[in-house]
């Protein structure tokens, strides 16, 4: 093997064979090449620092659809209100700019619901992934749900 060629490929404990770089299981013998990756070393740590880099960026994003969900929620209650109070001073017939606030103040409702479930069912499927991970250690994955120093 050349110099730098161990970074790209993992060697099938099994076969020998090489393969890309991450992989999991051997493409030439289908054995498993997890393992060798858990191992300690530079390049255990790097496969460990790449997964955790992805899943906060993936907590994150999960993060600000459950914020925008709120975000929405209360847009709609200020869009209800504010037609609420135009039509209470505007001389509009009560029964249309009631209907008219509601709509507002449900839909932001409804809408904003959706997307905070989106984030939350994100972030619970984040969590399954990170915690059946056999590359992650206890302390990985308290790091890649960004759990450290929150709260
Ligand atoms: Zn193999």
């Amino acid at each position: 093997m050349k110099m730098g060629e161990s970074a790209k490929t993992t060697v099938c404990n099994n076969c020998n064979a090489k393969n890309a770089e991450f992989t999991l299981i051997c493409e030439v013998c289908g054995s498993e090449l997890g393992p060798s990756l858990t191992k300690s070393g530079p390049h255990a740590d790097k496969v460990k620092d790449k997964l955790k880099r992805r899943y906060q960026k993936a907590y994150i994003a999960a993060d600000s659809i459950v914020l925008s969900g709120g975000i929405v929620k209360g847009a709609g209650y200020l869009a209800g209100f504010a037609i609420f109070l135009g039509g209470a001073v505007g001389g509009i017939p009560v029964g249309i700019w009631i209907t008219g606030a509601s709509l507002f103040a449900i839909l932001g409702y409804v809408v904003g619901s959706v997307l905070a479930a989106i984030g939350q069912t994100v972030m619970a499927a984040l969590d399954t992934a990170v915690n059946t991970s056999p590359l992650l250690s206890d302390e990985d994955r308290v790091d890649a749900m960004r759990l450290r120093g929150s709260q």
